[in-house]
């Protein structure tokens, strides 16, 4: 049998044995000793609480197909020796177009009835970011991020400010309709309708989107980019475009992208906590994982999960809710999955 197949039949074992809500790869236990892998990449479509029956078969392959899409660009380019920034932003930019997710086109409606979007860029290499929050009106949030980090003295921006440093950029604007969709819309009634009777409309949609990555040259990124959650009031900021919360990229330790009820992941800072217990406390990526979703994050009454790699290649996979869309590759396996406490049927390992 050769060690591919061998790999394999490891993480299936590892994945029936451990449940979904701490997926990782084979080697995720961070064997010192392991060689780093030539690359690996880590995708998020969103996490909450759904499971099988609360999707038809149309819908299962539908994100299926659209996660798996994502993960080819990223593997492609990763082989074909793309930097980590470069893939993160390209695998970003097309979960954005997708109508499926609260990104870019498909994002959720603020209680005032816009989509106000935020994303956040993280380099691993340079240890430097971009973040932009509460944007109107580009197709790529992403993008902006990205030149947020490259061409500004600053790593934030928001609103009209960011708006304006996105045109003088030349970002690709898109109006109103670009943005719109029939299920987005949907959810932002019945927020509204649920608000005006019970003054409680925040809905957390799931569909936020992020990419984690390690290149063939040893450097880490990462990403993240939503609308939010829908019935969110005019101004609120999530964890996405925080840098520490929502999103992180230390090569000495992680790249990690978060998804779930952005209150909690800022109150806690899950990705620097991640980050943290890892450079500090010497726990391996799945362990430091774990600690800072269920730890912390879950112990204070939140919920969602993080995707991550680190420097040698190591993928974990952790979430608290019952769901999380994701999908992951390394050069000889791939992975694509959405449901919670039994992933039988739903995990593909090459
Ligand atoms: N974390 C995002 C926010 O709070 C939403 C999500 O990931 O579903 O804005």
């Amino acid at each position: 049998m050769n060690t591919s197949i061998i790999k394999g039949w490891l993480m299936l074992m590892i994945i029936f044995a451990t449940g979904c809500s701490d997926l990782e790869s084979p080697t995720g236990s961070g064997d010192s000793n392991m060689e780093r892998r030539d690359w690996a990449i880590a995708i998020h479509g969103g996490a909450g609480y759904f499971g099988e029956k609360d999707l038809t078969d149309e819908q299962e392959r539908a994100y299926t197909e659209s996660l798996s899409a994502a993960l080819s660009i990223g593997e492609e380019m990763l082989a074909a020796g793309s930097g980590a920034v470069d893939v993160v932003e390209s695998v970003i930019r097309m979960l954005e177009d997708d109508s499926l997710f609260n990104a870019g086109r498909g994002a959720v409606f603020t209680a005032e009835g816009v989509q106000e979007l935020d994303a956040s860029i993280a380099d691993g290499a340079s240890r430097n970011c971009g973040a932009i929050t509460g944007i109107r009106g580009f197709r790529h949030p992403i993008s902006v991020a990205r030149s947020v980090m490259d061409s500004s003295d600053h790593v934030f921006f928001s609103g009209h400010g960011a708006g304006e440093f996105a045109l003088s950029m030349g970002h690709e604007e898109a109006g109103d309709d670009w943005f719109w969709t029939q299920k987005a819309f949907r959810r932002y009634e019945r927020a509204k309708a649920k608000s005006e009777q019970k003054n409680e409309g925040l809905d957390k949609k799931k569909g936020t989107v992020g990419c984690t990555v390690l290149d063939q040259a040893g450097h880490l990124a990462a990403g993240t980019s939503t609308g939010g959650m829908t019935y969110k009031q005019h101004g609120r900021i999530g964890d996405s475009p925080i840098i520490g919360a929502g999103t992180w990229a230390d090569d000495r330790s992680c790249a990690i992208s978060a998804t779930g009820w952005g209150e909690y992941f800022i109150r806690t800072g899950v990705a620097q906590d991640v980050h943290g217990r890892m450079l500090h406390g010497k726990e391996t990526l799945a362990q430091a994982c774990r600690g800072a979703i269920f730890g912390e994050m879950g112990e204070l009454g939140g919920d969602g999960g993080v995707v991550g790699v680190d420097a040698k290649g190591n993928i974990a996979l952790v979430c608290n809710s019952s769901g999380m869309f994701r999908a992951w590759a390394i050069p000889t396996e791939r992975g694509v999955a959405m449901f919670g406490a039994t992933l039988e049927g739903t995990v593909e390992v090459h």
